[in-house]
């Protein structure tokens, strides 16, 4: 707890990670592990066991935080850690990072004998997780992985997750007096707001999404609007399905283009790839039997979001998330309890020490 309490203060906001991986790659040489950074500034770290044949098993967990907050102040109460409400608490994924250090810890404390060990931490996850090079997995040894980065009951661990496409879209109309002469314009905030109303949006099914989540135009009152800018996104766990979301939502951009005169420009850009790790796939076996010897009931889930584990499965490094704890991320409610932590960790334990 002290750890995480820590790591929270200090700021890391995607894209301004020196200070935390300077942070984090001096507290793994400290633990004994050998650490390199890569161009991108992920911190890796490698804590062999000595034994000749080890089968190596990454830990991962990401050292940036969403958004833009700083100067975020840890509060707890009744044993559930908070932000003081003004900024995200971080525990998205400073928890994941803390879990991974006290491990880390008490395998060297107490001298326990252990898989060898690589630990990835890695930058922009929140903005740019499936960025070409921005994680070099060609350096890591483990062909299993655990990424402590997901919320839930204890005992829930990840085994599918979506595909993503990002949209964004210029819509493009003409400028008139809205006055004098607004037969001469193309409302271009008419258009979108025509696509936006003929786009399935929200839950398609039970693994499809979708969301308009930005949209910026106009300029002022009486002049009609020449242009607006939206973003948003399509996730599915089925990468058909993702297909024909994102097709309908730019087939509803067209025809209210068409209908105005207006123009598009459209961006789609595949984020990230969905995966799912089959039920006899060696890194489940090895998180549920843990699980039960600590009399842990497996919760295998299906995620509705993105992770490392979508870069690691698709990289050949058979990965699977673990719970943190962590609650309500992406907010400024963002919480998560002790207890949730401390279970983790004992899992983890558990996990590494066979
Ligand atoms: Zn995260």
């Amino acid at each position: 707890m002290q750890t995480f309490l820590e790591l929270v203060r200090i700021d890391s906001p995607s894209e301004h990670e020196e200070a935390i991986g300077n942070e984090l790659a001096a507290r793994l040489a400290a633990l004994g592990l050998e650490v390199e950074r890569d161009a991108s500034g992920n911190v890796l770290g490698r804590l062999d066991s000595g034994k000749p044949d080890g089968d190596w098993l990454l830990l991962n967990a990401h050292m940036d935080t969403v958004g833009k907050d700083r100067g975020i102040t840890p509060v707890i109460r009744d044993g559930v850690v908070y932000s003081d409400g003004t900024t995200i608490l971080g525990a998205d994924d400073k928890s994941g990072v803390a879990i991974i250090l006290e491990v880390l810890q008490v395998l060297e404390e107490q001298a326990l004998p252990h898989r060898p060990l690589e630990v990835l931490f890695t930058v922009e996850e929140e903005t740019n997780l499936g960025r070409e090079g921005r994680v070099d997995l060609s350096l890591l040894r483990a062909r299993q992985g655990l990424v402590l980065d997901s919320g839930g009951p204890t005992g829930s661990y990840i085994i599918s997750a979506p595909s993503q496409d990002k949209l964004v879209v210029t819509v493009h109309g003409r400028a008139a007096h809205a006055g004098a002469e607004p037969e001469k314009g193309i409302n271009a905030i008419r258009v979108a707001a025509e696509a936006i109303a003929a786009m399935p949006l929200g839950r398609i099914d039970h693994e499809t999404t979708a969301n308009i989540g930005v949209i910026e135009g106009g300029t002022a009152t009486n002049i009609v609007p020449e242009r607006v800018m939206m973003k948003g996104m399509a996730r599915s766990r089925d990468d058909a399905k993702l297909e024909r979301q994102t097709a309908t939502m730019v087939r509803a951009l067209e025809e209210a283009a068409g209908r105005h005169r207006a123009t598009l420009d459209i961006e789609i850009e595949r984020r990230y790839r969905s995966y799912r790790v089959a039920e006899d796939a060696p890194i489940r076996n090895k998180v549920e039997a843990a699980m039960r010897r600590l009399g842990l009931e497996p919760l295998p889930t299906a995620s509705g979001g993105g992770s490392d584990a979508n870069i690691l499965n698709h990289a050949g490094i058979q990965s699977v998330p673990l719970t943190t704890g962590m609650a309500d991320v992406h907010t400024k409610q963002e919480h998560i309890a002790i207890a949730d932590m401390l279970a983790c960790a004992k899992l983890l334990l558990e996990i590494v020490r066979e």
